[in-house]
């Protein structure tokens, strides 16, 4: 195996990279490199979906498979080794088909047909010790001696962001939104990447087009999730328990979520969010269910201690998923792309199975008092405020916005977030989103002539929110984003916050802070170059970062 998706990669002076039995996530080398084949068949697929599409062959099977299968290899999402033997044989079965598509369009039109190679023609074998004979083909960094590091890390970038991209894209799939302009993006940079490129311009113009491919996609979630659900609003959410019998949701998928709400609401079953998902609480047709009763726990890495003390049954409806402890092993279910081996799996939004063990364990004795916090600042609540924030700016009230958010994780390291929002001055304000937010979103910031200090924009694809925001704040000053006084103190773990990078560069954005520690894949060459081009920022110590933001 060789694995260096994500922020808590295996370092050390000689190495980069998890390369051993296992990776520091969990994930074992066998599942490393079935996704890795898995991922190399994707673009084999992707590649014959490029082509037929410019022939007017057009399949949404396809891409749906090609955006969730890409999702099922991210950091803390599926480590079912079985799951992925089927999914690659699906693959094969995908890129053939359209294969036959795209060949059937282009004798029509008297085209001649291209004979492509690589993952275009690579056939998998039937069971997983073949397979795995077949791994050294499809490893993220087959041919990085011949290529160099430099090459295989941007290839890395252009690769995780498609990741995080395909993964937000497959959340508004669920709610019915999708867009052939975004499939065929997709399919073009993946047919991209199958051609092992290695002009370092042309890779990171690419890296680019990714950002731009993702603010769209996060811009489509957003209409997904605020068509579906309603505009986000100002909510205080409970985050003590109520007492009775209960389940809680983690993960991020809001339509999941409906579901779940839907088929409790007249079981007497109370529902909690996890993690990520704690926006919910705010979208109105999700808060309308009663039994929405509380946010429980902080994000995913404390989820072991966390999901034992939960006297009901969790699930998992994306990342992240770490390895269950015995104690609650026999009461967590994944749906969707996750998965853990012998845990039990949730197909076609079907949760008989939660509801019957809801019942059967013993839920909360009693109430414990209630405590609340706040969500629920989406673009259209901040922007709301318009007038306001614009106001206490040009009077000097407000300072500085500060966007601390982005990933948690378990590093001690990560306490940064913590000791840069609360020593962020009172005339300044912090947005904040994803699930960096646990590290200081119970404590109390204030307000400023009414506006709080800390407004919580959602999830990590709520990136989104911030960018419309700061652009609508340039507007109303006449000055560029980057003129503006807002620092961007970035928090990343995995592949959906790689595509938010991308996106805020590719929206012009300069001067980002990102840490805790680089990708590995961001070569010295590489982090110079971006440091050239974006101005992008390594973190120090709060003190020493809020002086250069502050000065
Ligand atoms: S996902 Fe992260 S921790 Fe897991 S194997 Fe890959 S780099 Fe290592
Ligand atoms: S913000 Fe990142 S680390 Fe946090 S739950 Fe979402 S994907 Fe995982």
């Amino acid at each position: 195996m060789f694995c260096y998706q994500c922020e808590q990669t295996m370092r050390d002076d000689k190495f980069l990279g998890c390369a051993a039995d296992k990776g520091a996530c969990g994930k074992d080398a066998t599942t490393s490199d079935l996704q890795d084949i898995l991922i190399y068949q994707i673009k084999g697929v992707a590649q014959y979906a490029h082509r037929a599409r410019t022939l007017g062959v057009v399949d949404k099977g396809v891409d749906d498979f090609i955006q969730f299968g890409f999702f099922t290899t991210l950091t803390n999402v599926n480590f079912t080794a079985t799951r992925f033997v089927s999914l690659i044989q699906q693959a094969a079965k995908i890129r053939d088909d359209i294969k036959q598509k795209y060949v059937a369009a282009a004798t029509k039109r008297g085209q001649s047909v291209e004979e492509l190679d690589g993952p275009a023609v690579f056939h998998p074998a039937a069971n997983m010790d073949d397979l795995l004979k077949q791994a050294d083909v499809a490893q993220v960094n087959a041919d990085h001696e011949q290529v160099g590091e430099d090459v295989n890390g941007l290839r890395m970038l252009i690769l995780y962001g498609m990741k995080g991209a395909c993964a937000y894209s497959h959340h508004a799939r669920m709610l019915g939104y999708h867009e052939d302009e975004i499939d065929a993006e997709a399919e073009r940079i993946l047919d991209y990447l199958a051609s092992n490129p290695s002009d370092l311009e042309d890779l990171l113009t690419q890296a680019l087009a990714v950002g731009h491919l993702n603010l769209k996609v996060m811009d489509l979630l957003d209409r997904a999730n605020n068509g579906t659900f309603g505009n986000q609003e100002i909510t205080k959410v409970r985050i003590t328990p109520v007492a009775g019998k209960a389940i809680l949701v983690s993960g991020h998928d809001l339509h999941d979520l409906s579901q779940i709400l839907e088929q409790t609401k007249d079981s007497g079953i109370n529902v909690y969010t996890h993690g990520e998902m704690l926006p919910a609480h705010a979208y109105p047709e999700l808060k309308k269910y009663p039994h929405l009763v509380a946010n429980f726990g902080g994000a995913w890495q404390q989820q072991q201690r966390e999901f034992a003390e939960f006297p009901g049954p969790v699930v998992l409806t994306s990342n992240c998923i770490i390895e269950p402890a015995r104690t609650y092993r026999q009461r967590i279910f994944t749906t969707g792309p996750v998965g853990w081996p012998g845990v039990r799996h949730i197909e076609n939004g079907d949760y008989r199975p939660v509801i019957q063990a809801a019942k059967a364990l013993p839920g909360f004795k009693q109430d414990t008092q209630e405590e609340t916090i706040t969500t629920g600042f989406g673009h259209d609540t901040v922007l709301g405020l318009a007038d306001k924030v614009i106001d206490a700016v040009k009077s000097g009230a407000i300072k500085r916005f500060f966007v601390i958010g982005g990933c948690d994780g378990a590093k001690p390291g990560r306490n940064y977030y913590t000791d840069l929002a609360d020593q962020t001055p009172d005339n300044t304000v912090v947005l904040t989103l994803g699930c960096a937010k646990y590290r200081f979103n119970k404590r109390a910031y204030g307000d400023i002539g009414g506006i709080p200090r800390l407004l919580d924009l959602g999830q990590c694809n709520d990136a989104h929110s911030a960018i419309k925001i700061a652009g609508a704040l340039a507007n109303a000053f006449g000055c560029g984003v980057n003129d503006l006084p807002l620092s961007l103190m970035i928090s990343w773990f995995e592949q959906k916050a790689t595509a938010v990078l991308l996106s805020l560069l590719a929206a012009g954005v300069k001067g980002i802070h990102l840490g805790p520690s680089l990708p590995a894949y961001l070569t010295p060459n590489l982090l110079t170059v971006m440091q050239e081009r974006f101005d992008l920022r390594v973190n120090h110590t709060p003190e020493e970062d809020l002086k250069i933001a502050l000065g």
